[in-house]
């Protein structure tokens, strides 16, 4: 069962201390040709700092991917970064629907389908997040917002291209916060995403858990065949700690 650990370092680190985090992570996880089938790892960097630390980690297993990118392809869209700028740089991957682009940035669900169907009309690997508030929660909304989340993203796009997008379930509560979901919140919120898209696209998605994941909550989650790894903020900012993370998931593989 593979696993598969996805780094968000959002707004954070300087080149200096990206050469730092490699240093750390390679000190602790052993890169060994069997886990390359048995783990998945990818850093989705600051825009700025991609074709840095693609050059840094180029001959090594971890993947460097984008946080975002906007779902027009060139244009006077002052600021915005093109999907065709991220492929010029060899980026494989993005990010699409952060609660904090959500949130801070006002993405609502139009953009974010625009954003999806976009990433994947150009290939990308998407991670697409979705997730509640405490508010909805503690109102007993959790599964009907994840659900419009996803049918709404989800609307318009090609089946075929079904595989190329991960699941990222991100509790909003849980997101920064120390909070951590428990095994059992985790575990009803991923059966829920599994069996919604089983049933609306005939399709088996990976889901990943994301929300104040740290090496002394992760086995906890991460033992589940329907936990299939981790969106890492906080925790993935060292590199020792995102590699003891990556150790625990191994595993459960
Ligand atoms: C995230 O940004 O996707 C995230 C889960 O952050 P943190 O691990 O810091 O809660």
């Amino acid at each position: 069962m593979k696993k598969f650990l996805f780094a968000n370092w959002k707004m954070n680190l300087l080149k200096k201390d990206i050469i730092e985090w490699k240093r750390k992570f390679f000190k602790i996880y052993k890169e060994i040709e069997k886990n390359k089938e048995n783990v998945e790892i990818k850093i989705f960097v600051p825009f700025t700092h991609i074709f840095y630390a693609k050059k840094l980690f180029s001959g090594t297993e971890i993947e460097i991917g984008a946080q975002d990118m906007f779902y027009k392809e060139k244009g006077a869209y002052t600021g915005a970064v093109s999907p065709l700028h991220l492929k010029d740089l060899g980026v494989k991957s993005v990010i699409i629907g952060h609660s904090e682009r959500r949130r801070i940035f006002k993405e609502d669900e139009e953009i974010i389908q625009k954003k999806l169907k976009k990433a994947l009309e150009l290939d990308f690997d998407v991670v697409f997040c979705i997730g509640e508030t405490l508010e909805e929660r503690e109102r007993g909304e959790t599964e009907r917002v994840i659900e419009n989340q996803i049918l709404s993203g989800f609307k318009d796009i090609d089946k075929q291209k079904l595989n190329k997008i991960k699941i990222a379930y991100e509790p909003v509560w849980a997101i920064g916060t120390g909070k951590v979901a428990t095994s059992e919140q985790a575990l009803s919120a991923h059966r829920f995403i599994i069996n919604l898209v089983k049933e609306k696209f005939d399709y088996e998605i990976k889901v990943l858990y994301g929300g104040s994941i740290s090496p002394e909550n992760f086995d906890s989650l991460v033992c589940f065949e329907e936990i299939s790894g981790g969106l890492v903020g906080g925790a993935s900012l060292s590199g020792d700690i995102f590699a003891r993370l990556v150790n625990i998931a191994l595993k459960y593989t």
